[in-house]
């Protein structure tokens, strides 16, 4: 075991540190090629006090494991640790519904806990966060599959005129700009690339974004759902209040800002609370904000083995979540054996949302509903 600055302080850039409650790091575990890396050192000088735990791979840390129903250690392991590693294979998977493709991800793992949350558990329930470290070969990879697409000549439900590239499938990617500059490196690749778009989703409100000029070249999709079920919900991010004051300033910073309506709970009194939330955009978003705002809505899927790891620190959120006499099985792309809501229920939620949508937030346009 090795401190962090000691192995590096002759080459360190500089950097300020992190100060986060998100992320008061201990222990940063990385292959060496990792740590040795630009991007590596870049996220260990941002963390000056950590220890270095060299891996043979990130996929192989122990000590990670086996925290399932001890969500103080999980949370504990959250905020304390990073991974580095090297991304090994780089692709864009197609997706077709919020996005074209899926981008090859620069990180995995969240800091945050919401207790739905469908990121694979990868490195145990506590998920870290893992940065990866060769960040220009994903850029470029990046730059060479835009070139191959051309331009796109169809419009589609992800965009009128653009190739759209999802950024955070496996992580959030605000929270992810505070531990490296892998974000702000996709920003820029993106704002040269006149066919394509970035996109990301996040329940998280980092104003360093706001610093890096996307030139509407990159999508932020605020996560939104009324306050009392994130209060229950959305453990460690930001107040949904937090997040809807901050889209005009997004907008103003050259960012598209739509709105993921998701993950949408039914429950008693939730086209009430919906309502609200509704009407508070519509007070309170500028009229820049709503001329250029669309919303994707998506329906709660949850899965068993959550459940039982759920009821086990956080019974109050299966309550919200595990509703057998309104759900069904569903398999999902990757397999998985998930619950959703019974056909009939589902599709009279997405339609009463969406009249609701119609009522309250008109300019508010649907680009897909599920
Ligand atoms: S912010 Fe996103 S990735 Fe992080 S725990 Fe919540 S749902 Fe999962």
């Amino acid at each position: 075991m090795t401190d962090a600055l000691t192995l590096f302080d002759d080459v360190l850039p500089p950097e300020t540190p992190v100060a986060n409650r998100l992320l008061q790091v201990r222990t940063v575990y990385a292959e060496p090629a990792a740590a040795a890396s630009p991007r590596g050192r870049q996220v260990l000088a941002r963390f000056p006090g950590a220890e270095l735990v060299e891996v043979p791979s990130h996929w192989q840390i122990p000590d990670l494991h086996g925290n399932e129903g001890n969500v103080d250690r999980w949370v504990r392991v959250k905020t304390e640790t990073l991974v580095l590693g090297v991304k090994k294979s780089l692709s864009a998977r197609p997706n077709g519904r919020s996005a074209n493709w899926i981008a090859p991800s620069t990180a995995n793992g969240c800091a945050m806990a919401c207790a739905y949350c469908y990121v694979p558990r990868q490195k145990g329930y506590a998920n870290p966060i893992t940065v990866f470290t060769n960040i220009d070969q994903i850029t470029g990879y990046l730059r060479r599959h835009v070139a191959r697409q051309g331009s796109k000549t169809e419009p589609d439900q992800c965009d009128p005129e653009s190739w759209v590239y999802d950024l955070g499938e496996n992580s959030d990617c605000s929270v992810d700009a505070l531990v490296s500059d892998n974000v702000a490196d996709l920003v820029a690749t993106f704002r040269t690339l006149p066919t394509a778009k970035a996109s990301f989703a996040t329940k998280y409100v980092n104003r360093q974004l706001l610093e890096l000029d996307p030139q509407g070249r990159t999508r932020l999709r605020f996560s939104l759902m009324p306050q009392s079920d994130a209060t229950v919900l959305d453990v460690r991010t930001s107040k949904v209040g937090e997040r809807i004051a901050a889209v005009d300033d997004f907008v103003a910073a050259g960012y598209e800002v739509h709105l993921n309506l998701s993950p949408v709970v039914l429950r008693e009194g939730w086209e009430a609370d919906w309502t609200a939330l509704l009407q508070q955009l519509d007070d309170e978003l500028s009229d820049d904000a709503k001329a250029q705002a669309a919303a994707e809505v998506i329906m709660l899927t949850h899965n068993e083995g959550l459940h039982e790891v759920n009821l086990g620190w956080h019974p109050q959120a299966e309550d919200l979540l595990w509703r057998p006499e309104l759900q069904q099985p569903k398999v999902s792309q990757n397999g998985q054996v998930n619950v959703r809501y019974r056909n009939d229920v589902k599709r009279a939620g997405v339609d009463r949302l969406q009249q609701l949508i119609r009522q309250h937030a008109p300019w508010l346009h649907v680009r897909y509903a599920f």
